[in-house]
């Protein structure tokens, strides 16, 4: 591609980051305004125009699967030989590199997780743990080693980060634990993920000679999602950098979503002041998405705005007019799945590939029910992105057959075809198997790879040139070496951290209820901020199709306790006055005071007064005590029994138990007699901790 195409595929203001070739730049933007784009042509750029050695540029992002597609974007611009990786692969790669030189003998094993080694160290000191305590405390342990925060400076690091502690451990045993864990780890000789990073830091810091090599090979770096760079990584790329200015940085404040892992967006606010002579740019087009996906995505930061919030960006749409989002509530989790199942079933009858299609939600452990009901639906799907592609055994003996299959294979044949033949005996066939199971999961794992090499074939011959089973071979490799699966047709699903940075034509946002989004672990106003962030997220990973549901309840036949996200207070569509018509009519009038009708502003105004008195008084977030929509149907209905309150929208079971009778006494009360100076009286403390 020519340099002239290069820049003619950029809008004025991302032309100029692409033009930016040296120096610090500064990319400050919402989503899908093109930032990945613009860096991605900047580097194309930079290395069509020989500004750059394709070899001496290194681009860092978030997920194995943002990086994969930033290679495959920069090849099909030109700048294959570009490295592009997370932190954490490139820093692996160098470690291993430079380990058997500097230190002698393999470096030490990676551990997939902490628990065994946290469960370990907990022993050892005597403490007790169990699989949350396991949980929670390799998150502190995480956090602690991101934010370089060492043992016996834990203490007081929680207390000024104003991080709320595990439930069941205090700060001293957290930091006596830190010290054991690492004890643990080097008698074994193994790693954790935050150990590479560190060790490789410490390599540079100290060797000079190591520092030396690593600086002339990468001359040119470039950040990607920098709102959510780490201590630990900004300090590893400090390193890198070595006192040179030659860093490009793109990120979104508003997208911030690791900050609860100790990530912060202060690196990319305060980009100018670490560089005062910083190029910044402000990108606002969003090309992502349909003006009715932009709408509300921009809501959802202005509607949860506080007085003194930096006020976010507003993205304004390019693309035209697309349907309108969808809105849906449902009885429990498995009818929300079987209507998510039976929606994207017409879309794709209509149309749409799967691998178009995302669901997206807050925790992992929402798949299950998802996974079952789209297997039931007969729709392929792939969990989190296919992280794990290349440890799946299907894919492991396929790429052994190809390797095989590699030398002898007939030139004359061509490869796509040969590729097919060679792939027979692990279960490809022209046509998948009828029915889900595992025997389709192999087959889709396998036609990913058949994908991939028409795919190969197809650019090669675009390029006048013919790709051979070689070349396939050399490209799985690569793949496999950066975690970078090739599409396999299925709907994917993921969770809303794992989807950063991604985009799909079809997006389903599930589980919008109070206590998942936000997570009921969110008990600090910044917590709470950092989950609006991710619907922020979810909303953007949307081009066209978008739709957002919630259930009542958990599982079928249980009950109806949960309250939709407050986060979609004011713009989920008039669902009361739709769900009171789509109740039996007579049934919810004998019910008499869940009924719609005129809100009774004094009321509402007491309702207010003691709400914001126990959000106070337990330093909570107003709405988690009760939420502004849950207050005035409060103040519609004026109930007087537990059981009247009860059918009151988004006052569940938990919250009537915790705050039914102080909420029936300020109903009862009356003007005047609810003494604003002691909110909440009626409410047992004891209450409190869920
Ligand atoms: P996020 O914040 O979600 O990471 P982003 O700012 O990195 O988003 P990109 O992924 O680079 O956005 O771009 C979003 C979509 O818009 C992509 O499909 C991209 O190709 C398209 N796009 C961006 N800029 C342009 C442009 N100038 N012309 C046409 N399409 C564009
Ligand atoms: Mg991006």
């Amino acid at each position: 591609m020519s340099a002239d195409a290069l820049l003619d595929a950029l809008d004025p203001e991302q032309r100029a980051v692409a033009t930016a070739l040296t120096g610090p730049v500064c990319v400050l933007a919402g989503a899908g305004t093109g930032k990945t784009r613009a860096i991605t042509h900047r580097i194309a750029y930079g290395v069509r125009t020989g500004v750059y050695a394709p070899g001496s540029v290194l681009a860092v992002t978030f997920t194995a699967r943002a990086a994969g597609e930033m290679r495959t974007r920069l090849r099909d611009l030109g700048a294959a030989g570009v490295q592009a990786r997370t932190f954490h692969a490139a820093a692996l790669r160098q470690l291993g590199f430079f380990w058997p030189k500097v230190v002698g003998g393999a470096p030490p094993r990676l551990l997939e997780h902490k628990a065994t080694a946290v469960a370990d160290a907990a022993r050892r000191l005597g403490v007790e743990v169990d699989r949350v305590g396991v949980r929670d405390l390799a998150a502190e342990i995480e956090w602690a080693k991101v934010s370089l925060v060492a043992a016996e400076d834990y203490e007081k690091a929680v207390a000024a980060a104003g991080r709320p502690l595990p439930e069941a451990y205090d700060a001293r045993t957290v930091a006596r634990l830190l010290t054991a864990y690492e004890d643990v780890k080097g008698e074994r000789h193994v790693m954790d993920f935050e150990d590479v990073l560190l060790l490789l830091s410490a390599m540079l810091a100290e060797r000079g000679d190591v520092a030396d090599q690593v600086r002339s090979q990468y001359r040119h770096f470039v950040v990607d999602e920098y709102q959510d760079v780490s201590p630990l990584q900004q300090h590893l790329l400090d390193q890198w950098l070595g006192g040179r200015r030659e860093l490009c940085v793109v990120g979104d404040p508003s997208q911030t979503i690791y900050s609860f892992a100790g990530a912060s967006p202060y690196h990319l606010l305060a980009f100018r002041r670490t560089y005062a002579d910083a190029e910044v740019v402000r990108l606002v087009r969003d090309y992502r998405s349909t003006p009715q996906v932009v709408a509300l995505a921009n809501r959802v930061l202005t509607v949860g705005r506080r007085p003194g919030d930096v006020p976010p960006l507003e993205l304004v749409a390019q693309r035209p007019d697309g349907p309108p989002v969808r809105y849906s509530v449902h009885d429990d989790d498995e009818a929300e799945a079987r209507g998510v199942a039976a929606r994207i079933a017409r879309l794709v009858a209509a149309g749409t590939r799967p691998s178009e299609i995302a669901v997206l939600y807050r925790t992992n452990g929402q798949s299950e029910v998802l996974e079952q009901a789209l297997a039931t639906a007969g729709i392929g799907y792939q969990v989190r992105g296919g992280d794990r592609f290349f440890a799946r055994r299907e894919v492991r003996d396929a790429i052994v057959l190809l390797r095989g299959g590699a030398r002898s294979a007939d030139p004359d044949v061509p490869m796509p075809e040969t590729v097919r033949s060679l792939l027979l005996p692990v279960g490809w066939a022209p046509q998948p198997p009828a029915a889900r199971g595992a025997a389709r999961e192999r087959w889709d794992l396998v036609q990913a790879l058949v994908a991939l090499a028409d795919e190969l074939a197809a650019k090669a011959t675009a390029g006048g040139t013919v790709a051979t089973v070689q070349d396939l071979v050399a490209e799985l490799d690569e793949r496999a070496a950066a975690q970078h699966a090739p599409t396999v047709e299925g709907v994917t699903l993921a969770s809303l951290h794992a989807a950063k940075g991604l985009e799909w034509d079809v997006v389903f946002l599930v589980g919008l209820s109070d206590g998942l989004l936000p997570i009921s672990l969110a008990d600090t106003d910044a917590a709470v901020a950092e989950e609006r962030r991710l619907l922020y997220v979810g909303v953007t990973r949307a081009r066209e199709h978008l739709e957002l549901s919630w259930a009542r309840s958990r599982t079928p036949g249980g009950r109806a306790n949960r309250s939709r996200t407050p986060f979609l207070a004011g713009i989920w569509p008039d669902d009361e006055a739709r769900r009171s018509r789509a109740l039996p009519g007579g049934d919810r009038r004998r019910t008499g005071p869940a009924a719609v009708g005129p809100v009774d502003e004094a009321l509402l105004a007491r309702l207010r007064t003691w709400r914001d008195g126990v959000a106070r008084e337990t330093s909570k977030p107003a709405f988690t005590v009760l939420t502004d929509a849950a207050l005035e149907a409060v103040a519609r209905a004026r109930p007087t029994t537990d059981r009247e309150l009860a059918l009151v929208d988004g006052v569940g079971a938990v919250k009537l138990r915790r705050w039914g009778s102080a909420v029936l006494a300020v109903v009862r009360d009356g003007p005047g007699r609810t003494d604003p100076d002691r909110p909440g009286r009626e409410i047992r403390l004891g209450t409190f901790s869920t």
